[in-house]
């Protein structure tokens, strides 16, 4: 990576202000675990981690206990419950990662049972109750069944009982009320009194937009991320969150052709004037999908430029025809702002047909990621090849 003029700044300042957004709009009664899967939705689990133990944070989700192991490598020591990674052969990783899975069938709590009795250890776990999701979980019927057995089971420690909500992003929709009620029907059979077990329901969503789900701790992802769990009904400024990435790059070529000139792969694209053509140093490895094409717009000397032709897998040209004061070397934005203008992971998802939490998931594992704060702010800390 060394030299390349390609890069993401992380501003760990707005991830946390976005904790603080969700902290507040849940009160001091909740627990708060942000979900830092899939590497912090690309952004990077252990700064990000560190920044919000700092802020506050109780604990993390993480999907895999491969997740979970980075952390604790990383010297967090911060509860970590592991959402959808108890499949054969994890368990070892379980006790000795110390997280707290997530259960959703029985024949996993058998097999860590084992273990647990043949070490003479215990593990900590949650229930997932299915109560609409339809993709996991036990239904919810089957829960005091569940939780009998699960009590003549040695080694394992029930604590918890969480729920995944399906429609929470619609704000006028009923779903995310009865799939409320039914978790508070289960906790209300399983439990008597409802006391014993910690609850959860609440992604972002959840979080923002049905303060009923919060329970006693919620798991935001993608506002803590910078954008709006609503999108598009509703965007990031509208939630209260600061953007949290900025992906710059910078102009390797540029390269002057006439009218009628056909450009990259499949000739997709032919000029309809003389035109100054731009490259940039990206492409789809880096997480610029290719359906960008004939959409996306870049940021450069505070004007929007078009993205031309095809996007390939290193490279993607820009139309610089009337912007003749960029020259190779040019900062360019793709992600972040630039003067007043700005393009955010909302509207990069519009063109890639897609949400904002796969614009994240898929910038480039060979982006290299900086992690910034107050004292180190966005776009100062880095020279270029060409500076
Ligand atoms: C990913 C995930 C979340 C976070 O969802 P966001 O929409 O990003 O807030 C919460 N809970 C579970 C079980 C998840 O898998």
């Amino acid at each position: 990576m060394e030299g390349r003029p390609t890069w993401l700044e992380i501003d760990l300042d707005a991830i946390v202000h976005n904790f603080h957004v969700a902290k507040q709009a849940s009160g001091d009664q909740t627990a708060v675990f942000p979900v830092i899967k899939a590497n912090a939705y690309g952004l990077g689990a252990v700064p990000i981690a560190q920044a919000l133990i700092q802020a506050g944070a109780n604990g993390f989700c993480v999907a895999l206990v491969e997740e979970a192991r980075v952390l604790r490598q990383a010297g967090i020591e911060a509860p970590l419950v592991l959402l959808s990674g108890f499949t054969p052969g994890v368990e070892q990783a379980i006790i000795d990662l110390d997280v707290q899975p997530v259960l959703f069938e029985m024949e996993a709590a058998r097999r860590l049972s084992r273990l647990c009795t043949a070490l003479g250890v215990e593990v900590s776990l949650h229930i997932k109750v299915d109560t609409g999701m339809g993709r996991m979980g036990f239904a919810a019927v089957k829960i005091p069944a569940i939780l009998e057995e699960l009590e003549r089971l040695p080694g394992l420690r029930l604590i918890g009982i969480l729920s995944h909500l399906a429609c929470a992003d619609d704000l006028a929709g009923t779903q995310t009320a009865s799939q409320l009620a039914l978790m508070h029907n289960t906790v209300k059979q399983a439990d008597g009194d409802g006391g014993g077990l910690i609850r959860s329901m609440a992604n972002s969503a959840g979080v923002l937009g049905h303060p009923a789900t919060r329970l006693d701790w919620i798991r935001p992802g993608i506002l803590l991320y910078g954008a709006s769990p609503f999108f598009p009904e509703r965007s990031w400024k509208q939630d209260g969150l600061r953007p949290v990435v900025r992906w710059v790059t910078h102009l390797v070529a540029i390269r002057e052709v006439a009218a009628g000139t056909p450009l990259g792969y499949g000739h997709d694209f032919v000029t309809r004037r003389f035109s100054r053509i731009g490259v940039l140093p990206v492409g789809y490895a880096d997480g610029l999908s290719r359906c960008v094409q004939n959409r996306a717009w870049v940021l450069t000397h505070q004007h929007r430029v078009p993205v031309v032709g095809r996007v390939s897998m290193d490279l993607t040209m820009v139309d610089l025809t009337d912007f003749p004061e960029v020259s190779t070397g040019s900062r360019v934005t793709l992600l972040g702002e630039e003067g007043q203008e700005f393009i955010g992971v909302e509207e990069m998802a519009t063109w890639m047909e897609t949400i904002p939490y796969e614009v994240l998931c898929r910038l480039g594992a060979r982006l290299p990621r900086y992690h910034l704060t107050a004292n180190k702010p966005f776009g100062t800390h880095f020279a270029t090849p060409f500076a």
